[in-house]
């Protein structure tokens, strides 16, 4: 597992008590659902969170073709014949590390068939295709991530009813800029008015756009002013351009664009 033990402190600017509830929940291992929009520190805070308690991460980004066979492992040919292969699931839970199933609900319907005994206090995971039924080692927890908004899938009550469930927003301005500058060198001013735009861009939520700019793309326009490139021109190549082809939504950020530079 050491391949997956996070070696140094992950960034993560905390914004109230969630990692606090994070170890309670830790402590006793419930399963925690970690809701809010695209890159607002959701895996940042799961990578910080491994870190401080001292635990392997697997992380899975799940995405619409991903199997309960690729979660729980399956068997591979090679020279020597036949042999069982976890996958990232049955690999957290065999040697204690925290898995992250990073937007659970766009994976296949059968893979939360195949997490909910490892979700409730049985904590099994059956691994079928070899005939084993894998106790979770005692020091594994799982940990899921959900983008709620009009346009997503919903999770099933059945799932939903197995997690605690910690709520994240983008930060406040100020802790937003702090956390800008520091993640890509720019100075605190620069990165407090390319906050100013995005909070401009997450006004037109609901407006053809499902979310504004997240905290990753304020991130990535402080990466590029950071180069040297103008941070107009910069707001336009990391939010504008990357959030919206639809033209009228287009217009709209490049207007939120005027009103900041
Ligand atoms: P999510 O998992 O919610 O989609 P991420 O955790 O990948 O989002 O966050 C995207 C980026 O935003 C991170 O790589 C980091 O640069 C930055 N970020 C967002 N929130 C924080 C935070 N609270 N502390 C530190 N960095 C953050």
């Amino acid at each position: 597992m050491d391949a997956y033990r996070i070696r140094s402190e992950p960034f993560y600017q905390s914004a109230g008590d969630e990692i606090a509830l994070f170890q309670a929940a830790y402590a006793k291992r419930l399963p925690l659902l970690l809701k809010g929009p695209t890159g607002c520190g959701k895996t940042r805070f799961v990578e910080h969170m491994a870190w401080r308690l001292g635990k392997p991460l697997v992380t899975v980004a799940c995405h619409d073709e991903l199997s309960a066979a690729d979660l729980v492992g399956r068997w591979l040919l090679d020279a020597e014949g036949t042999r069982w292969q976890d996958g990232p699931l049955a690999l957290a839970a065999r040697h204690g590390a925290l898995c992250y199933l990073d937007e659970l609900v766009e994976a296949r319907a059968d893979t939360t068939v195949v997490i909910h005994p490892l979700a409730d206090t049985r904590r099994m995971l059956p691994l079928t295709a070899c005939n084993e039924l894998l106790a979770a080692h005692p020091d594994f927890a799982l940990v899921v991530s959900y983008n709620p908004g009009p346009l997503a899938r919903e999770l099933k009550a059945s799932t939903r009813q197995r997690f605690c469930a910690l709520e994240f927003h983008y930060p406040a301005p100020e802790v937003e800029a702090a956390i800008v500058a520091r993640e890509s060198g720019l100075a605190l001013d620069d990165a407090a008015a390319i906050v100013a735009f995005g909070v401009r861009t997450r006004r037109l939520q609901g407006h053809g756009l499902d979310d504004g700019a997240s905290t990753r793309m304020l991130v990535h326009a402080a990466v590029l002013a950071s180069q040297g490139v103008a941070p107009r021109r910069a707001c336009r190549m990391a939010v504008v351009d990357a959030l919206s082809d639809e033209p009228g939504v287009h217009e709209a950020l490049r207007a939120a664009l005027d009103a900041s530079y």
